[in-house]
């Protein structure tokens, strides 16, 4: 198998199984219980609580653990809804997670305003609307860091800025930039950032939540008193201490992710770009993540390029993995302007730093192989048609 769908999840590391396993086993204590053998690991998810600050540039006391990425971006809009009642208008973009864009949706059918930010055919958004839309009433802003279909990166450090200057709380979902490209909330006014544990190495149902320490933080899930009393429930301690070791390795990979990772992908990018003719670009040539390409290839669908891909152990995405299975095209295509032939025509390769160059080559020729059949398919049904 070759594995090119790191968007989607990702291996956990080796070392993150090591580290999560006496938690599983003999370490199960409550953390919150009185005795030596809970507060133990108490102690541990205040390692990975230091482990995740160190990587993101903050403090401890900054970081809430949640069961995913989607209940990090849920706690933030909510609890800023929470905070200031008389503010009933969002701003975000038209290119978010579901766990951002449903959300909206189902807030506005409650009676909440949306300000739906477009973006243009590199999947950027403009800052002018962006000032614009931003109005006293307005509660939070949601933009994404990384954009996890074709890997563009919003300016956030400008949006940041922008959400400072009207004073409107800012959350960024970062699911997808964390780990891959370095960051530093120290320098940056944003009061609330989401990360998912699966799409860096760690288990799936684990997520960390910034919150500022000058930001007011409602409890999305209401209980017992964990976390500060920001988020009960008893904590999933082994895929906490396992985020931990994630982020404590990601501190020694970033280099390596916007080099030899980056390195994977553009090598790959170009061999396909060469030996394909009618290939496009989905996405900024180079405000992107090291990791991310999204291709278009005319004449083809992308459902029966998967099919072909999946036959040869080639692992890669149409759309996100959220919406594969539904037939509509991609939302972040379509919002950059494409066709829905051409948002039909795409796929996402997404790499990490297990990839090897082995791998990219026997990708890029399966990926030419295929792309030639489905093409010559369709001729063969246009032929026969007419
Ligand atoms: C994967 C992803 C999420 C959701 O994270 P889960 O842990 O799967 O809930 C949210 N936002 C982005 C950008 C993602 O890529």
């Amino acid at each position: 198998m070759i594995y090119l769908d790191n968007n989607a999840t990702t291996a956990i590391d080796p070392e993150v199984f090591e580290a999560m396993l006496p938690f599983l086993k003999e370490q199960y204590g409550n953390p919150s219980s009185a005795y030596a053998f809970g507060k133990k690991v108490a102690r541990a998810i205040d390692h990975a609580r230091e482990q995740i600050a160190s990587l993101l540039h903050c403090e401890p006391e900054e970081i809430v653990f949640t069961s995913c990425g989607t209940e990090s971006d849920n706690s933030a809009i909510q609890s800023a809804l929470l905070i200031d009642r008389d503010r009933k208008h969002l701003v975000t973009s038209k290119v978010e997670h579901s766990a951002i864009l449903k959300q909206a949706e189902a807030l506005a059918r409650r009676g909440y305003e949306i300000s739906w930010l477009e973006v243009d055919e590199y999947g950027l958004v403009d800052l002018e609307a962006l000032e614009q839309s931003v109005r006293p009433d307005t509660a939070i802003v949601s933009l994404m860091w990384a954009n996890n279909e074709t890997g563009v990166l919003f300016p956030v450090a400008e949006i940041a800025e922008i959400c400072r200057r009207k004073q409107t709380i800012f959350h960024t979902d970062a699911v997808q930039a964390v780990g891959k490209i370095p960051i530093d909330l120290q320098s940056m006014p944003v009061q609330f950032l989401s990360l998912s544990g699966h799409k860096l190495h760690a288990p799936k149902g684990v997520g960390a939540l910034y919150v500022n320490r000058r930001t007011r933080f409602n409890p999305f899930l209401i209980g017992g008193s964990q976390e500060n009393k920001r988020r009960g429930g008893t904590e999933n301690t082994a895929s906490i201490v396992a985020l931990g070791k994630a982020a404590e390795l990601a501190i020694g990979h970033v280099r390596e992710e916007e080099t030899r990772v980056k390195d994977l992908r553009d090598r790959f990018e170009q061999q396909v770009m060469e030996r394909i003719p009618g290939v496009q670009l989905n996405g900024h040539p180079e405000k992107r993540l090291p990791n991310t390409v999204n291709l278009a290839f005319e004449g083809t669908d992308s459902e029966a390029l998967l099919m072909l891909l999946d036959q040869k152990g080639v692992c890669c995405s149409a759309g996100s993995a959220c919406t594969a299975g539904a037939l509509e095209p991609s939302h972040v295509l379509r919002a950059m302007g494409f066709s829905t032939d051409r948002a039909r025509s795409s796929l996402r390769f997404s790499f990490s730093r297990l990839n090897t160059d082995e791998e990219v080559a026997s990708a890029a020729d399966i990926l030419t192989a295929a792309v030639d059949k489905v093409r010559k398919a369709n001729r063969s049904v246009v032929t026969v048609g007419s």
